[in-house]
């Protein structure tokens, strides 16, 4: 049996996968605050109550919002119990057996990859467009990794001059400290700031995707302008890692609207006699992180 620990801000999530990675179980407890103990007291709980469940020593991998540095202690904004706190090492210690660590969005990437919208394919490139921008790159089924962990950190690099200027663009200043990071116009909060921007009036996505639907025309220019931006990007991400496919995730990635134009979009933005990438929704949505975690746990335990 293999256990995914999705690990976030408010809530912890445990998935129990049988060998086949169909799900068995599931449960969600609230996250404790900013008590580090408190919270791996919690792991043990979950894992402890798992392995009741299933009668036998489960694998364990953990997803969280954050990275973890070379001397495996945990970086993350999100849960600052967790953030430089040796996390490998006293996971380890109180779960008492091999456990696997990635960061959540590239938790995802995996699971895709491996069983779900991306099977079968060998480079993978997953795009998570959520309250943030970010990404991870599977080939052959597993995760690209890098020196420093900031491999794939493309939420951040900056939107297009050509952009900018098509649509008067202000230059957005980022959380991660640079100015005009993709992620400021193209997550969740960034296309709600292109109704403003647009003065469309829309004050969630929801909202937005309705007007949509009924044909109103700010909606229909504030989408238009955010699907060229979306386009763009992607047919730069494409230059960089020319992917046989790309799966998008996050809360985004349930617009169906999204799709269709983004072939003939992406195309304006690639070479003569380059095919962009099929890009498509996930398999799993939400569950793809704990799903991933689950992977990596298996492969920890091998
Ligand atoms: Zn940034």
């Amino acid at each position: 049996m293999h256990y995914g620990l999705d690990v976030g801000g408010t809530k912890i999530e445990l998935a129990i996968f049988n060998a086949d990675f169909t799900l068995s179980d599931s449960w969600r407890v609230a996250t404790p605050g900013d008590n580090y103990q408190q919270l791996l007291a919690t792991l043990a709980e979950m894992v402890d109550k798992a392995d009741q469940t299933t009668g036998c020593e489960g694998s364990v991998g953990i997803g969280f919002p954050g990275i973890v540095d070379s001397l495996g202690c945990a970086v993350s904004a999100n849960i600052p119990s967790i953030n430089g706190q040796p996390l490998v090492a006293d996971t380890l210690k109180i779960l008492n057996r091999p456990v696997g660590f990635e960061n959540d969005v590239k938790a995802f990437v995996l699971s895709e990859a491996n069983g779900g919208a991306a099977q079968s394919q060998k480079n993978v490139l997953g795009l998570v467009l959520g309250t943030g921008v970010a990404g991870g790159l599977c080939i052959d089924g597993q995760l690209f990794r890098s020196k420093q962990n900031v491999a794939c950190e493309f939420g951040h690099i900056p939107l297009p001059a050509i952009l900018q200027q098509r649509y008067q663009f202000p230059l957005r200043q980022c959380g991660c400290g640079l100015l005009s990071c993709v992620e400021e116009y193209l997550a969740g909060p960034g296309l709600l700031w292109m109704c403003t921007h647009f003065e469309a009036g829309y004050t969630s996505v929801p909202a937005l995707i309705k007007g949509l639907q009924a044909g109103e025309s700010k909606a229909q220019k504030t989408f238009d302008a955010y699907i060229d931006c979306l386009g763009c990007y992607l047919a730069q991400l494409t230059l960089m890692y020319d992917p046989d496919i790309i799966v998008l995730g996050g809360g985004l990635s349930n617009i169906n609207e999204l799709y269709p134009p983004l072939a003939a979009v992406m195309k304006q933005y690639l070479f003569k006699g380059v095919t962009p990438p099929n890009v498509v929704a996930p398999k799993f949505g939400d569950s793809s992180g704990v799903r991933g975690a689950a992977f990596l746990g298996k492969c920890a335990g091998e």
